[in-house]
């Protein structure tokens, strides 16, 4: 078994490898068809001869993307799944349901390095960034465990996407191919904690992938105490970063904030944030943040979200409060597999 995982693989390096082996080039169609499908144990792919799958199992790392846990919220149905990966590694992967459809957000690293003081993920601190395979069967196997097709993907779950910059990319190359999992780019949003070399660095790639930025503070000095890179890259620079990104794509982009009770949540907090946007092709999503066990921030209550929202609206920025989903199955990222691992030590 080599290092790499073979869901990494396009449909053209399957059948390169297949060539390689002197395996007839239908059988990478098929391959790529099961992976597609989110069949990820060879023992499933009853149309390839069991030469070929045991060539293949000797070629890549397979057995991963055991389901250790699917949780589905009598609320709203959102569903998610627990993810075991080949080396023990523990992900999570949402999947929502909106009018449009199915969405799906997946993880982009087991950990976080970032250590945002209000995130599950960041308690846990860091494993191991995944590949793009990793994050391509996240669709693909949530996808078949949910019977439907998945719409879109946001790139918003466990991880920071631009510290993992190459494989998050080769992530949606695979998620773009018509062969498989055909997803438009313009269906795949990948959110970052402001790692500005990377957004100028996405940002030259001119995609058609929509962008989401976690802003949750409009000064610098809230900003650091709630995420440490912000001691690294201020405000200013941030901005700058994303203006040249409208700039360049002429695509609009999201900024998420996140509300904690008396932390970001006042009048004055939201008039800072009209001041520091100003007008820009972009609209501000407001998130009333789910609670967890052991963590020091509150739910901002309704009316102060409201009230937060009405404020930037009449600044004239556009401010969408986005629905709590799961919050009885603790949906928000890394939530989940920060129980099961305190509950595991
Ligand atoms: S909020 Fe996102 S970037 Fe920050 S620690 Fe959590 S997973 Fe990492």
């Amino acid at each position: 078994m080599s290092g790499k995982f073979c869901l990494d693989l396009t449909k053209e390096e399957l059948e390169i490898w297949c060539k390689e082996n002197g395996i007839q080039s239908y059988r990478a169609g098929q391959i790529h068809k099961w992976l597609s499908s989110g069949v990820t144990d060879t023992k499933d792919m009853n149309n390839v001869p069991a030469a070929v799958r045991a060539k293949l199992e000797e070629s890549f790392i397979f057995g991963s993307f055991k389901v250790r846990q699917k949780l589905v919220s009598e609320i709203d149905g959102t569903t998610k799944f627990v993810y075991e990966l080949h080396d023990g590694n523990i992900i999570e992967t949402v999947v929502m349901r909106y009018k449009t459809g199915l969405s799906v957000c997946i993880s982009s690293q087991a950990g976080c390095k970032m250590g945002c003081t209000f995130c599950a993920s960041a308690k846990l601190g860091f494993g191991r960034s995944l590949s793009s395979g990793e994050m391509f069967a996240q669709v693909a196997v949530s996808q078949k465990e949910m019977g439907e097709r998945i719409r879109s993907v946001v790139v918003m779950g466990i991880g920071e996407p631009f510290d993992n910059f190459d494989a998050v990319m080769g992530f949606v190359k695979l998620a773009n191919d018509p062969n498989g999992l055909n997803l438009g780019a313009r269906h795949i949003t990948i959110s970052t904690c402001g790692l500005v070399p990377m957004i100028d660095r996405f940002t030259d790639l001119d995609l058609q992938v929509n962008l989401s930025v976690s802003l949750h503070a409009a000064t610098d000095e809230l900003r650091k105490q709630l995420m440490p890179i912000a001691r690294k890259y201020g405000l200013n620079e941030l901005m700058d970063a994303c203006r040249r990104y409208i700039t360049k794509t002429n695509r609009r982009l999201t900024f998420e904030y996140s509300l904690f009770a008396n932390v970001n949540d006042s009048e004055k907090d939201a008039e800072t944030l009209v001041r520091l946007l100003g007008k820009g092709l972009w609209h501000v999503n407001l998130i009333a943040a789910n609670e967890f066990p052991g963590s020091d921030y509150h739910t901002s209550p309704k009316h102060r979200v409201r009230r937060f929202q009405e404020i930037l609206e009449s600044g004239g920025i556009n401010a969408t409060l986005r629905r709590e989903m799961g919050t009885d199955i603790m949906a928000a990222c890394g939530q989940l597999r920060r129980g099961m691992e305190t509950k595991d030590k």
